[in-house]
């Protein structure tokens, strides 16, 4: 919980700019909204605006024809109302004339005429004297029979009963003088004369212009639509303000005829039941709005999205800097922290300018401060005057590009003068033209170190003066001890010879022994010669074939082995060679298959063993015997000097033969180990080095 916490205030933390950026971008999209709702608005407006005036015009040029319709009408009326007498009308040639040529006068209404109360023509301005023909059955003279009114009636498209073609009639009662119903005068009107007009006003694609009664029928109707004409509209429904009697009105409406969606705007004429209306569909209307609306949206859209990616992007990028900004302190710190418990101090070189930059670190391990002259001679007065010389040279060697930094030296620190050792290490950087011009490195404290080298190496170097001496000493000892020695046993033989019989039993016996301590002696200072030679007298090392290695030492063995009866198992041929020196190496096996043959088990015949195998970095000789055997507890102590486990009288020995040994090997870099289970036999094992550890070419 509070882990998820945690990642939502982190969240919050980073990314508060976004949240920011999010508001922006709200108020941006609500201002969006609000303009394109309010282009909308305006645009619905001017369309209103434009359909009303279409209608106002039309309604206008409609009544202006009505009107000239009446006023012909009103004009041939006293034809008829100067006596009211239809028979004098009818044969009144020169009022026919007048009549027709009120109708030509009026382009748009080619023909007045008037029928009596029974319907009958009486006058026709197409045609004298008029057809006997009548309009009885025609709804606009039923009308005006029916009620007396000074209202002219407006009617619907009909075919003319003399003209036989479309046309609208505008017709008045005529009264007696009594008031009684005399019959109608009436004026065609050309509906083609009011589509004309209505093309003109440009209402284009899925565009309507009529003309309506006031209750709905429709009387034109432009473009052409089958069935239109006649029919009623129930504007109840459809445009109610039109229903309510109102003289213009704007609305959006729904055709009943097609179903589209127009905004609709009529007028109602002044004289006539007549309503004239325009319609444009909203869909065209409103097509600039949402072009409009649609491109403004994408555009800022996009801006939107563009600008939050790159917004996201910088900030990400931002993040991520200073995430390796914060890393980088730390590693710094770490850096530093490390480079103060290793006492490492670092520095650049500036050849061009001979100046050096430093750490605290080194400032503290030179004893230097700010004043210090940072320069080639300032480090060179700082370097042991001892070691300066080499210093000089070296540093030369670098300033050449001869070689990089990497030197121990000691210095003189300049705070309180003391003897430090420096270890400095350091790469040379070059310049285009490829000249050395910075060198940039470490420096570190390794007094310490050093001291403890510098003591170890005098050790070692005193031990092997002391080890030289020594052994110096016990050869040259040896060498001396022999020649009493000799004078010994000389003189004890001299005693023998010229008083040997003058002597008792006793005595001889007692000559006897001191003559063998004497050559017991004798074999001791030989031996220990011997031990005190290996490694002293140093041949180079070679390839030894270890075949002849062993045919040497059993040679040299061969009286020996033969009184034993000893049987020697050599490993078979090929045998490899081994990296020593040939003497000694045939000294190590003469002394291991003699000891395994005198320290045989005198119960069965002797059968020595010799095993040849690869080893880690060498090869492994084993040399095996069926012997007596060595209890364990005693491994170690056999390979020191003049350790036995036997006395003399068991067997023959000095104790040194297993400590020539071990010596051998050691000086062949090697091991020597032993196994043994007692009462069964030994089996020693050597390793010697490999040829081709040690050349190669071989
Ligand atoms: P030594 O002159 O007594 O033979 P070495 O140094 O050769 O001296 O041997 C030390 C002792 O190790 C011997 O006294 C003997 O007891 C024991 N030893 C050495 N080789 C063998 C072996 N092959 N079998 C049993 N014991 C052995």
């Amino acid at each position: 919980m509070s882990m998820h916490r945690g990642i939502m205030t982190d969240g919050l933390r980073r990314w508060w700019p976004l949240w920011i950026w999010g508001g922006v971008v709200i108020l941006v999209a609500g201002w969006v909204r609000a303009t394109v709702a309010r282009d909308l608005a305006e645009g619905m407006e001017q369309a209103r605006l434009r359909v009303q005036s279409m209608a106002d015009l039309a309604a206008e040029h409609i009544e202006h024809l009505y009107d000239s319709a009446d006023a012909a009408v009103k004009v041939a009326t006293p034809l008829f109302t100067r006596d009211h007498d239809w028979n004098r009308l009818a044969a009144d040639y020169d009022g026919w004339q007048l009549l027709r040529d009120l109708g030509r006068a009026q382009h748009t209404i080619p023909s007045l005429f008037m029928a009596d109360q029974s319907g009958r023509f009486r006058m026709h301005a197409g045609v004298f004297p008029a057809p006997d023909k009548t309009i009885e059955n025609r709804q606009y003279f039923q009308a005006l029979r029916a009620t007396p009114t000074d209202q002219a009636y407006v009617t619907e498209p009909v075919v003319g009963m003399i003209l036989e073609r479309q046309t609208l009639i505008l017709a008045r009662r005529l009264d007696y003088a009594d008031g009684r119903f005399a019959g109608v005068i009436a004026a065609n009107v050309d509906p083609r004369t009011v589509v004309e007009l209505f093309e003109t006003l440009g209402v284009g694609d899925r565009g309507v212009v009529n003309v309506q009664r006031g209750d709905g029928t429709i009387l034109v109707r432009h473009p052409f639509r089958e069935g239109a004409v006649g029919s009623k509209v129930d504007n109840r429904t459809v445009f109610p303000a039109m229903a309510e009697g109102k003289v213009f009105a704007s609305n959006v409406t729904v055709s009943p005829l097609d179903g589209v969606e127009r905004i609709t705007s009529f007028r109602r004429l002044k004289h006539y039941d007549l309503v004239v209306l325009a319609a444009i569909p909203l869909d065209r209307i409103m097509a600039p709005w949402r072009q409009q609306s649609v491109r403004m949206v994408s555009i800022v859209a996009f801006g939107i999205i563009g600008l939050t990616t790159l917004f996201v992007l910088l900030l990400r990028r931002y993040h991520a800097e200073s995430e390796t900004l914060a890393r980088l302190k730390v590693s710094e710190a770490n850096l530093l922290q490390a480079q103060q418990v290793a006492r490492l101090g670092y520095y650049i070189f500036d050849f061009t300018n001979d100046h050096w930059e430093s750490s605290a670190i080194l400032d503290d391990i030179f004893g230097i401060d700010q004043s210090f002259q940072r320069t080639a001679m300032g480090w060179l007065s700082l370097v042991e005057p001892g070691a300066r010389w080499r210093m000089a040279e070296y540093l030369n060697g670098i300033l050449n590009g001869e070689h990089d930094f990497d030197q121990e030296y000691p210095i003189l620190r300049r705070s309180d003068g003391a003897c430090r050792w420096v270890a400095g290490l350091g790469k040379i950087e070059c310049d285009d033209s490829g000249k050395p011009c910075r060198l940039v490195g470490t420096i570190k404290d390794i007094t310490q170190r050093k001291t403890a080298e510098l003591d170890l190496k005098a050790k070692a170097e005193e031990l092997i003066r002391s080890n030289t001496e020594l052994e110096q000493f016990a050869y040259v000892a040896s060498h001396d001890l022999r020649e009493p020695l000799r004078m010994v046993s000389s003189y004890v033989d001299l005693l023998q010879r010229r008083y040997g019989s003058q002597l008792g039993e006793e005595a001889l016996e007692f000559i006897g022994f001191a003559r063998d301590g004497a050559k017991r002696m004798d074999r001791l200072v030989l031996d220990l010669l011997e031990y005190s030679r290996i490694g002293r007298i140093t041949k180079p090392m070679s390839a030894i074939p270890l075949g002849k290695v062993f045919d040497r030492a059993v040679r040299a063995l061969s009286v020996k082995i033969d009184e034993a009866r000893a049987e020697i198992i050599l490993p078979p041929d090929p045998l490899p060679s081994v990296w020593g020196d040939g003497d000694e190496l045939s000294r190590l096996f003469q002394n291991l298959i003699g000891n395994a043959v005198k320290y045989r088990d005198p119960e069965r015949p002797p059968v020595i063993r010799l095993s040849v195998a690869p080893a880690d970095g060498g090869w492994e000789i084993k040399v095996a015997d069926n012997g007596i055997g060595i209890d364990p507890q005693f491994f170690d102590r056999i390979f020191l000097i003049f350790q036995r486990l036997h006395r003399r009288g068991e067997y023959e020995g000095t104790g040194i033969g297993l400590a020539i040994c071990k010596k051998v090997v050691e000086h062949h870099g090697g091991r020597i180990a032993i196994e043994s289970v007692p009462g069964e036999g030994s089996a020693f094992s050597v390793v010697l080095p490999a040829v081709n550890a040690h050349a190669p070419q071989q």
